[in-house]
């Protein structure tokens, strides 16, 4: 048998650091036993996909040298490796399942749901969906198909018992087939959701080994009851932990930055990067940390990797990039290097105009472009002097200013400058007032040109970063603080009008 694995992200958004985590070990496990590591695009959600979104991705994996035999880009046998172009094939088989007496179809309206789901919570009884529809006769539902009544399809799930889940990692899972919901399989637009398109397309695409996030062990019993409905072997399971903030939570870009676009744009090294994500839960048999990713596929071995939840810091991953730097760069290569991340035309040509209306010697341009370059800014508390606004104030503008940008899904200078005028109207602050601590936080002084500009060419997670830092500057925001800060945000701008 040839290992086959897969890394199968959803491009709908930021290309995660998570999903290049996902892709190394798929692509370690597989090339170690002498396999294939695909890549397979997983775009069901038409309404949240991008093409941006799919080719950040594709050139953030690559950047970092995780290449895949199979993909959308370079084709293979089993292509396309997009989901959107495989519908045929859905349809198929979710019609199938349905023949087979596997899956109903359901015409359960949103609401009659949505009455469903507010009684479950009420009365604590049940949850999920109740089975409506699970015993509509042929006729009525020929009736209810003549008539053009919206419909789903869903899977029938056993009433009782346990799903027994046998994972590369931790064994055997069991889960309640109680607690499992008869899920969607194609939604009334005729599109499949993620656990039909995903198993079809694992069998389809000859997988045999499914390494992925453990968010996804809930997900097994359905899976696995999908492979049985279709008489298809089963392929291996492995459920990797998950990435964690250094105080443990979830990795979440509310906490750190999680852009792969953002750990390039900061000037770490891709072998930095992909060597910190090889350490994460896992070890060298000699411990050693540093390694490149062919020593890595070398001494694989799965068995090695930890479930405690890896800790994704950046002062680490600082300190491995700095040795890398010092230690396997020639001068010439540091330069290149430095050509190759943004000391290049294309990236100083974005703000080369704002520069040269402020400029009368060329020797201008360097300190007033420095932020455009730089990680985190060397900023104190003075910077953020306020004509008007007290240090508690600005602390907490910037804090709502954060949240606000964390929602923002299009990245652009007139979205960004439209949630920080609403904040202000919100707030009732000035504009003006509103901005001067965000040119501090972002460009290091009031007297730049436009942050929203400069916020669009540095990027989401790089913006957001900088204002988390000058939060911190400001002292910080303590967990008790955050909750209240928390409330007043959400009822910001509706007691106004
Ligand atoms: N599209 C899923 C994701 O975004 C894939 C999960 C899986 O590997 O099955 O992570």
């Amino acid at each position: 048998m040839t290992v086959r694995t897969r890394v199968a992200p959803s491009p709908t958004g930021d290309p995660h650091v998570g999903t290049a985590y996902i892709a190394l070990f798929n692509m370690a496990f597989a090339k170690s036993q002498g396999g294939q590591f695909l890549l397979r695009i997983e775009d069901t959600d038409q309404v949240r996909s991008t093409r941006e979104s799919e080719q950040q991705i594709l050139d953030s994996l690559r950047w970092l040298g995780l290449d895949w035999d199979e993909g959308p880009d370079n084709g293979g046998p089993c292509g396309p490796y997009r989901q959107s172009e495989r519908r045929e094939l859905y349809d198929k088989h979710g019609q199938e399942l349905v023949e087979k007496g596997h899956a109903f179809r359901c015409f359960c309206t949103p609401e009659r749901l949505d009455e469903l789901r507010k009684q479950q919570e009420a009365t604590k009884e049940g949850s999920g969906y109740d089975g409506h529809c699970l015993h509509l006769s042929e006729e009525d539902v020929q009736a209810k198909l003549d008539a053009g009544e919206p419909h789903v399809i869903r899977m029938k799930v056993p009433s009782e018992g346990t799903c027994k889940i046998q994972d590369m990692l931790r064994g055997e899972i069991e889960i309640d087939w109680k607690q499992v919901d008869m899920q969607v399989l194609v939604k009334a637009d005729g599109m499949p959701t993620y656990h039909l398109a995903n198993v079809v397309d694992d069998h389809h695409m000859g997988i045999t080994h499914v390494i992925r996030g453990e968010e996804w062990i809930n997900s097994a019993p359905k899976h696995i009851l999908l492979y049985q409905y279709f008489g298809w072997d089963m392929p291996t399971l492995c459920h990797m932990p998950l990435l964690r903030n250094p105080d443990k939570s979830k990795l979440s870009k509310r906490k750190n930055p999680t852009s792969i676009t953002y750990y390039r744009d900061m000037g770490y090294l891709p072998e930095a990067v992909v060597n910190y994500l090889g350490r994460m839960g896992w070890s060298m048999p000699d411990e050693r940390e540093k390694f490149t990713v062919a020593e890595m596929i070398e001494s694989f071995d799965i068995n090695r990797v930890s479930l405690g939840g890896p800790i994704f810091d950046q002062e680490k991953l600082s300190w491995l990039n700095g040795s890398w730097i010092r230690e396997n760069l020639t001068d010439d290569e540091f330069a290149d290097r430095l050509h190759g991340w943004l000391l290049q035309e294309s990236f100083i040509k974005k703000f080369l105009p704002f520069a040269k209306e402020r400029s009368e010697k060329l020797s201008d341009f360097m300190p007033m472009s420095a932020f455009m370059f730089s990680g985190m800014l060397d900023l104190t508390e003075e910077d953020f002097k306020h004509k008007k606004l007290d240090q508690d104030d600005v602390r907490k503008l910037l804090q709502f200013a954060l949240w606000k940008l964390e929602a923002q899904r299009v990245w652009n200078k007139d979205n960004i400058f439209g949630d920080i005028k609403g904040l202000a109207k919100d707030m009732g602050y000035k504009i003006g007032d509103c901005m001067q601590p965000i040119f501090v936080a972002v460009a290091g002084t009031p007297n730049s040109w436009s942050v929203v500009d400069s916020m669009e060419i540095l990027g989401p997670d790089m913006s957001r970063a900088r204002l988390r830092h000058a939060i911190e500057v400001l002292g910080g925001v303590s967990k008790k603080q955050m909750k209240k800060l928390d409330k007043e945000f959400r009822t910001l701008g509706q007691t106004s009008e």
